[in-house]
């Protein structure tokens, strides 16, 4: 097969995977007068039941990367507050105003996001991107990765050499299989499946997650106008669930939530309208090899709760775009694996502790036997009262993101917040 032309084979840094992570980084570096080739495996940027909230240090930081024109043109949805009720009573509220960031959470479909990345970056000299093209397989020299194979959805295979090949892969890495980096996958107690419905008028714009014993449903105001839902499933239930017919599948919704019972029943009419989320996080314990890196999901997969997972890929590609355009300056060959020590103790800590919340939230989600879940509810409505519960959640949600002053774009950041658009 013939080589594809528009594809560089000599780059500095070749970036496998362009979701958030890659997106972002692949523009940052580019703007940076760093040659940067982005292989993404889908052709388009179509991607349904994936996490669309960018928490708020998240929006701060891009505003302050220059991005905040490009969003509002785009257009997205502002998170006022999350809430919890359990067994009908609410327990729990957090008013994300009071946090005082400047910013709110938002949400913002990823091929939105994405695609203002990826439109940003085009502009740059020395900045290629390659959609419908796969990484097959790395290659090594001397114990070092100086480049990869790929091959388009024509078959066209190429090798690309590059002093430093980024994962940005996703939770299935394969640039992490490839480089025989051993992840440590440890399965949630219970899968996700996810679905959109249209949002009624008046239904506010704050995130829910309501709670029936060991049954929940998160409810997301999404951008423009829908609701994104996800049910929680027992681990390996998804079969089972199907075997019972979209109809049981539809009365259990209901059940936990009557509010969105006539909204299902109406929109929710085959398994093609739900999206399916195997949950487990992922540790390992090296993320870097001479010549190689692992950033977002691909190096750190965490659970929905919360929607942390773009967040903790933004913060990824803030930290790491200058110690990368550091090191290019710094030497010839592939970039040393040390390079990256710093980074990834930084952010291995920070992931540790999202990890910590979740698993705690999860444990506390799949609670059955009637002493426990009236001892949760107690706990929860407890928490409500005391201020220490915006402690506990801006822990966890506004962990600040440290930006280098060459990735900045002058003026963007004294620019005033801008209000947000009206939501649909
Ligand atoms: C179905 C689903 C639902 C989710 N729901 C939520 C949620 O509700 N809340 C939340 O916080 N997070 C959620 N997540 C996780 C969230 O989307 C991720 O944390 C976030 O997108 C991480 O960004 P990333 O760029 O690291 O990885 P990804 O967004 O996974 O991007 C990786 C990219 O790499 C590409 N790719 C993979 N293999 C190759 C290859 N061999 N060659 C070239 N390209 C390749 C993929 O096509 C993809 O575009 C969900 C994820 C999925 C899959």
């Amino acid at each position: 097969m013939s080589i594809p032309t528009n594809i560089p084979t000599d780059v500095d840094v070749l970036i496998v995977g362009g979701g958030p992570a890659g997106a972002l980084l692949g523009c940052l570096l580019a703007r940076r007068g760093i040659h940067v080739l982005v292989v993404e495996k889908q052709q388009n940027l179509d991607r349904d039941f994936r996490g669309e909230t960018l928490a708020a240090p998240s929006v701060v930081t891009l505003r302050r990367l220059g991005f905040g024109p490009a969003l509002e043109n785009h257009g997205y949805l502002e998170t006022t507050a999350v809430s919890m009720r359990m067994e009908g009573q609410e327990v729990l509220n957090v008013d994300y105003g009071r946090f005082g960031i400047g910013a709110l959470p938002i949400d913002i479909p990823q091929p939105g996001l994405i695609g203002l990345f990826n439109d940003a970056a085009a502009g740059e000299p020395g900045y290629a991107y390659a959609a419908g093209t796969s990484c097959t397989g790395l290659v090594e020299k001397d114990g070092a990765i100086t480049g990869a194979r790929l091959r388009d959805r024509d078959g066209n295979r190429v090798t690309v050499t590059a002093r430093l090949v980024v994962g940005a892969d996703g939770r299935f890495s394969k640039v992490r299989k490839e480089a025989g980096l051993a992840a440590e996958i440890t399965p949630q107690q219970r899968d996700f499946l996810s679905f959109k419905l249209p949002r009624p008028a008046g239904w506010g714009q704050h995130a829910e997650l309501v709670v029936n014993r060991d049954k929940h449903l998160v409810v997301l105001p999404t951008w423009p106008d829908f609701l994104r839902v996800g049910h929680n499933l027992p681990k390996r239930g998804l079969g089972e669930l199907r075997r019972r017919g979209i109809e049981a599948f539809r009365a259990g919704i209901t059940e936990i939530d009557p509010r969105l019972g006539p909204l299902v029943e109406e929109h929710v009419r085959t398994w093609d309208d739900t999206g399916f989320l195997e949950i487990f996080t992922a540790e390992m314990a090296d993320w870097a090899r001479d010549g190689l890196i692992l950033i977002g999901d691909a190096s750190h997969t965490c659970t929905p709760i919360l929607g942390q997972g773009v967040n903790l890929a933004i913060q990824d590609v803030v930290m790491i775009s200058p110690v990368i355009a550091a090191a290019l300056r710094a030497g010839t060959g592939p970039v040393p694996a040390t390079t990256f020590d710093g980074f990834v103790a930084a952010r291995r800590r920070h992931k540790r502790r999202v990890t910590r919340f979740q698993r705690m939230q999860e444990a506390a989600l799949a609670q059955h036997k009637p002493a426990k879940v009236w001892v949760r509810r107690v706990r929860f409505k407890t928490m409500n009262r005391l201020p220490l519960k915006y402690v506990v959640f801006g822990k966890v949600i506004n962990a600040p993101h440290p930006i280098d002053p060459a990735d900045l774009r002058t003026g963007a950041e004294a620019a005033p917040t801008p209000a947000a658009p009206s939501a649909a």
